[in-house]
């Protein structure tokens, strides 16, 4: 048993908000109330803490199988405890590509042996993800995934896209979506703009996002299924997401702590900023934290992108895109948007929490009987980021050396601490 005692329960479905404690017996949540006690039960001292439902992130890499050279489930998995993440929905693009229900079996029989955190797979919506044939979505739906998505790349066709919800909508699936036009991305390497003139880079127009999100609202319209935006990063995206809220569909959306502190006026040749989608225009940003803080927007996902520092050395033309995320991504919350009163902090605990676990259709919450995942953290520990000290197998991070003020303290899944920060790091 395990009694976290004094801190402050921030639990945004049940809208609490309250010193209370929480005793956790085993893999479930035994009791919520105040000033608990329970002899002989492990005592975790959350003072001056805030108590959440565990954080679950949407939309991560885990690159296992066949890029260990870039991350594992293990190494991944431990950074994202130390995020604060209780589960992570890892994208299927790995190698092999999930796209059957042997490599999910693979994926959750190596999470249930190594992972410090739930490892909850998604499923390629394509064989292959090559847009062609659908998967085996039933088949991976009874292994163990969650969600379908062809990430990294776009479903190149609405007719493609039609199938792909026809199916899930059968199954209670979301399909995921990385919304990109291909033939308007077209070999750009950053957000199309001033900056991208400058800097002499090729650019990839918001529109390259926009009129693919344009595209599946209405064939969501057409099939009734649920889709999601992933790392939605343009006003124009966020705009047919509101509309599609406005009209009744069942689509949802997810924000970067990226997305939402930087520009593409930030980006300078270092390939940490380089990134599917590209980091948008100011215009972009406030539209999106806008979202964030009105409910358009349902959650914030990292889209964690390891790449081994040999393939991020090179020309920026030339190196993948993506950056890692999960260390940086609650303070990133509370240093961008809570700290200066953007949204509240009950705001940001749902856009890690019962967000995300709304787009699975899953509940997420501190009550009697419920999973033991919470995940407790600090609104004012000053701190300084150092990728170095990372768990990760990868450094490929624009926020290397960045000064937090607020992190996570403590990890806890299916009531074990996962991760704690040490008490002289605390002082
Ligand atoms: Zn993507
Ligand atoms: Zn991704």
């Amino acid at each position: 048993m395990l009694l976290i005692k004094n801190g402050r329960v921030l639990d945004p479905g049940s809208r609490t908000d309250a010193a209370l404690d929480v005793l956790l017996d085993g893999e479930r949540i035994a009791q919520l109330g105040a000033n608990l006690s329970a002899p002989g039960a492990e005592i975790l001292d959350a003072k001056g803490l805030i108590v959440s439902p565990g954080f679950i992130d949407l939309h991560c890499h885990l690159r296992e199988p066949g890029q260990e050279m870039s991350e594992t489930i293990e190494s991944g998995t431990r950074a994202a405890a130390r995020g604060g993440f209780t589960a992570v929905c890892c994208m299927p693009n790995t190698q092999p590509v999930n796209d059957s229900a042997s490599v999910t079996r693979g994926i959750v029989e190596r999470a249930a042996a190594v992972a410090s955190v739930r490892v909850w797979p998604i499923g390629a919506a394509s064989a292959g993800s090559k847009g062609e044939a659908l998967a085996e979505i039933a088949a991976m739906k009874d292994a163990g995934i969650v969600a379908v998505s062809d990430d990294g790349k776009p479903i190149a066709t609405a007719r493609l896209m039609r199938q792909v919800m026809d199916y899930c909508r059968a199954l209670d699936l979301p399909v995921i979506d990385h919304c990109e036009d291909a033939s308007l991305f077209a070999g750009g390497v950053m957000r199309e703009g001033p900056t991208s003139m400058r800097l002499g880079l090729k650019g990839i127009p918001a529109q390259s996002e926009t009129i693919c999100a344009g595209r599946d609202v209405e064939v969501a319209g057409l099939t009734g299924a649920r889709l999601h935006v992933a790392h939605m990063s343009t006003l124009g995206s966020l705009e047919y997401v509101r509309f599609a809220k406005k009209s009744g569909l069942r689509v949802t959306c997810e924000v970067t702590p990226h997305h939402f502190t930087l520009t593409d006026e930030d980006v300078r040749y270092d390939t940490n900023y380089k990134m599917n989608p590209p980091l948008a225009s100011r215009t972009d940003r406030e539209a999106l934290i806008q979202g964030l803080a009105d409910g358009a927007v349902d959650s914030i996902a990292t889209d964690h992108a390891p790449h081994h520092p040999g393939s991020k050395d090179v020309e920026f033309d030339r190196a993948p895109f993506g950056i890692t995320g999960f260390e940086t991504a609650l303070a990133l919350g509370l240093s961008g948007l809570v700290h200066p009163g953007k949204i509240s902090l009950m705001r940001l605990v749902e856009l890690f929490t019962t967000g995300p676990a709304g787009v699975l259709g899953k509940e997420r919450k501190i009550a009697a009987g419920e999973p033991a995942d919470v995940t407790i953290f600090s609104t004012e520990h000053a701190w300084t980021f150092r990728a170095a000290d990372s768990p990760s197998k990868s450094r490929n991070t624009p926020f290397d050396g960045r000064a937090f003020r607020g992190a996570p303290m403590a990890t806890i899944v299916g009531g074990r601490i996962v991760y704690r920060r040490e008490a002289a790091a605390r002082a």
